[in-house]
């Protein structure tokens, strides 16, 4: 017998009412019925994502989101900035240049958010700029990166800011309007408690125009094809009917909760999780800029931090995440994003401790659990 705990920064866990949303039969698309899944999806996610934009929902993961972002706004030859402080901002690269887009990049120290200031001097020096691509979670290091300053930098500037709001979406703060992104990207299997398959891009009427112009080669992820059904509360292709329908059940609990309430839950978990970790001893990798979505912390020197991750998993059934790239066996990544309560952060700092302790690392038994229950109490 065994009972599993999701704490990655995706997939995360499924609500009951989501799960059970997606056992229903299957209806057609092309259908009133259909249309209005469609409706409420749309006006549900322009209030996840605070805004008056279109909001295109895609059959992909958040990757073909992004991939949307850059094709449909950016021409080959062009140039855009890329904040590169991880993994995720990497991939922002890695898609400019499939497409020929020159990427300049902005490299951030791994752990840190990236610097307005010197945002604002790579944009000013480069006039050729046409977009800016920022993560606002940035996963792979737990940072979370100051998006409304990075909006009042660019609004009036000719180019666009693009967010990758992924793992952030739902869980913290991301004023789209208010903060001026032109395009936000997001997937459904991190704050949006559902699993993978869905991909959503919003576009603002400055980002509409760039849309218009472009060159890139597009087809599946063309979003005038998709603009256009939009207006018929349609879609180009066969949307993925069950994830939507799953899509308006969290929506709808995220809406019951309040986005304030959502964001002061997970603000409570990370700091819960971030006291468990200093009372173990243990160093935050991210301490000056960490996300209230996933906390990334050091592994001790001397620990094999990939076998800690694995032993949790494999032995107790607690499913965190290692480092990647760089960082593999350096940090693990305890996520509290979604559908997560106090109890299942006290179940992860308990099975932490339980395997430290088991590989021979020195620390008082209790504490981190301590530590988060005060956090809770409060
Ligand atoms: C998970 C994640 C992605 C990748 O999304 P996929 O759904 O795996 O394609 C991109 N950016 C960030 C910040 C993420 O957390």
């Amino acid at each position: 017998m065994r009972k599993n705990y999701l704490l990655t920064p995706g997939p995360t866990p499924l609500p009951p009412e989501v799960r059970a949303a997606m056992a229903r039969p299957i209806i057609h698309h092309r259908t009133p019925q259909f249309q209005a899944v469609l409706k409420e999806a749309a006006e549900g996610l322009k209030f996840v994502f605070q805004t008056k934009n279109d909001i295109f929902i895609l059959a992909s993961s958040g990757t073909g989101a992004m991939e949307a972002a850059v094709i449909n706004i950016l021409s080959c030859g062009d140039t855009a900035l890329v904040v590169q402080g991880g993994k995720f901002g990497e991939r922002w690269t890695e898609i400019c240049k499939a497409y020929g887009v020159t990427p300049e990049v902005l490299d951030v120290e791994w752990g840190k958010a990236v610097s307005p200031a010197e945002l604002e001097k790579r944009l000013k020096a480069n006039p050729k700029i046409k977009a800016v691509f920022v993560t606002l979670c940035e996963t792979s290091t737990g940072v979370v990166n100051d998006i409304a300053a990075c909006g009042r930098l660019i609004k009036d500037t000719p180019a666009l800011l693009v967010v990758d709001a992924i793992s952030g979406l739902g869980a913290i703060d991301l004023k789209t309007d208010d903060w001026f992104c032109d395009v936000v990207v997001s997937g459904s299997q991190k704050g949006l408690m559902l699993p993978p398959g869905l991909g959503f891009i919003s576009v603002s009427p400055k980002a509409a125009k760039f849309i218009e112009v472009s060159k890139s080669p597009r087809y599946y992820f063309d979003l005038r094809k998709a603009k256009k059904a939009l207006d018929k509360t349609d879609t180009p292709f066969t949307p993925a009917i069950t994830l939507i329908i799953a899509l308006n059940e969290a929506l709808k609990m995220i809406k019951q909760d309040g986005l304030d309430a959502v964001f002061a839950r997970h603000r409570k978990l990370a700091d819960a999780t971030r006291a468990a970790a200093k009372a173990l001893g243990l160093e935050l990798f991210a301490p000056l800029a960490g996300s209230d979505v996933v906390t990334s912390v050091k592994v001790p020197s001397g620990l094999d931090g990939e076998k800690l991750v694995k032993t949790m998993r494999d032995t107790y059934g607690v499913t965190i995440a290692g480092g990647q790239a760089e960082l593999k066996g350096k940090i693990f990544r305890f996520a509290h994003m979604g559908f997560i309560e106090e109890f299942d952060i006290i179940i992860g700092i308990s099975c932490l401790e339980k395997v430290l302790a088991q590989m021979g690392y020195e620390f008082p038994m209790g504490a981190g659990v301590k530590a988060a229950e005060e956090i809770f109490l409060k």
